[in-house]
C-alpha cells in the first residue's frame, strides 16, 4: 500500500457496503483502498448475530462475519488501512482524503462510513457513559448477568438487543415513547413472549440517576412521572449519518443528513460515490449495504474505464 498512489477508488469505511465495494472493485482490476477507523466489518462486528444473510442457515456472530471479510480482503490483496478520515477535497479529477494515517488520493471516492447512535441528551447521560450508559449491548451485556436494565427505543436494534440483553440480566425493560413498536413483526413478537421483558409504553426518559455509576432512571410514563430502579441502560433511539469530515462538501443530503444517491449510487458530486446506512435509503441492512457496495464500484469501473 503506498500513501502517493492514485488509486481507483478510495474507499471510507469498512463495513459490507465498503468491502463489497473493494471486492467488485478488486475483481474488476481497479486499484482500491479502505481506510476503516474500528475493525472491517463495522457495526456489523458489535451484533451478537446476524441472522437475516443469505447462505448462514444458523446466522454468524457479527465478529465472524468482520473476520471472514477481512479475510476475503486479504485474499484479494485490498489494502485495509487503519485510520480515521478527517478531510476530503472531492471536486476536481483526483479526491484526496486526509486520515490519521496519510493522506490518499483516488480518481474516485466511495463515502461508506456508516451511522453512529444517537443521543438521548438526557441528565445523567453523558456523565455515566461506560458506567451503566451503553449504546452497545453486544459489549457490555455481560456486566449486567442477574441485574436489572432498561432498553430505550422501538426500533429493530432496541427490540433485538433486549432479546440478546434478556441471556444476562433478570429484568429487562424496554422503554419506548410510542404504543406500537417500529421494529419489525417477528422481532416484536419474539419480545413480547419473553417474561423477563417489561414493555414500558407512552414512556421518555427524564434523567438517568447514578453517582458513580447508573442507579436508576427518572421517566414520564402516560404523562406521569416515575422511577425505575436500574443497573444499566441501552440505548438504541436511532442513528445518524457519521460523517462530520463531510461539513464543508457541499453534497446534496436529506434533511437528516443522509446522502442522497442516484440507483447507481453516485452522489451530487462527480466521481464520489455513497453506499450502505449513510445514504438516503429505504432498507438499512448488510445485504442492502453490501448491494449498495457492489452497485457503486460497478458504475465506478464503467466510469473509468468503459467511456
Ligand atoms: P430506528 O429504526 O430509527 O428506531 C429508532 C427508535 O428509537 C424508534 O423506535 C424511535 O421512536 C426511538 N427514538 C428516536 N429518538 C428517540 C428519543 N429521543 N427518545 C426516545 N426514543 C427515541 O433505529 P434502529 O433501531 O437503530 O435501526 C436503524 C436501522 O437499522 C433501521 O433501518 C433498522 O431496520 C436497521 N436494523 C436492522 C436490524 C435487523 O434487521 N436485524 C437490526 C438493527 C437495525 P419512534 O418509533 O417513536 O420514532
Amino acid at each position: 500500500m503506498e500513501n502517493n498512489k492514485l488509486y481507483d477508488m478510495v474507499i471510507l469505511g469498512g463495513g459490507p457496503a465498503g468491502a463489497t465495494a473493494a471486492l467488485y472493485g478488486a475483481r474488476a482490476g481497479m486499484p482500491v483502498v479502505i481506510i476503516e477507523q474500528m475493525t472491517l466489518g463495522g457495526e456489523i462486528c458489535s451484533t451478537d448475530r446476524l441472522d437475516n444473510f443469505p447462505a448462514f442457515p444458523d446466522g454468524v456472530s457479527g465478529a465472524e462475519f468482520g473476520m471472514l471479510l477481512q479475510k476475503q480482503m486479504d485474499n484479494l490483496d485490498v489494502p485495509v488501512v487503519s485510520g480515521q478520515v478527517e478531510k476530503v477535497s472531492l471536486l476536481g479529477e483526483v479526491k484526496t482524503v486526509e486520515t490519521t494515517a496519510g493522506e490518499f488520493k483516488g480518481k474516485t471516492v466511495l463515502i461508506a462510513t456508516g451511522t453512529e447512535p444517537n443521543l438521548l441528551n438526557v441528565e445523567g447521560e453523558t456523565e455515566l457513559r461506560g458506567r451503566g450508559v451503553s449504546y452497545c449491548a453486544t459489549c457490555d451485556a455481560a456486566f449486567f448477568r442477574g441485574k436489572k436494565v432498561a432498553v430505550v427505543g422501538g426500533g429493530d436494534a432496541a427490540l433485538e438487543e433486549t432479546i440478546f440483553l434478556t441471556r444476562f440480566a433478570e429484568k429487562v425493560y424496554l422503554i419506548h415513547r410510542r404504543d406500537k413498536f417500529r421494529g419489525c413483526n417477528w422481532l416484536q413478537d419474539k419480545v413480547l413472549k419473553i417474561p423477563s421483558v417489561e414493555v414500558l409504553w407512552n414512556s421518555t426518559v427524564n434523567k438517568i440517576e447514578g453517582e458513580d455509576r447508573v442507579s436508576g432512571l427518572n421517566i414520564k410514563q402516560d404523562g406521569k412521572d416515575r422511577s425505575v430502579g436500574i443497573d444499566g441502560i441501552f440505548i438504541y433511539a436511532g442513528r445518524k449519518p457519521n460523517a462530520e469530515f463531510l461539513e464543508s462538501v457541499d453534497l446534496e443530503c436529506d434533511e437528516r443528513g443522509f446522502i442522497i444517491t442516484t440507483s447507481k449510487m453516485e452522489t451530487s458530486v462527480p466521481g464520489v460515490y455513497a453506499a450502505g446506512d449513510i445514504r438516503q435509503t429505504f432498507l438499512r441492512q448488510v445485504i442492502t449495504a453490501a448491494s449498495d457496495g457492489a452497485v457503486a464500484a460497478t458504475a465506478c469501473s464503467q466510469r473509468l474505464y468503459t467511456y
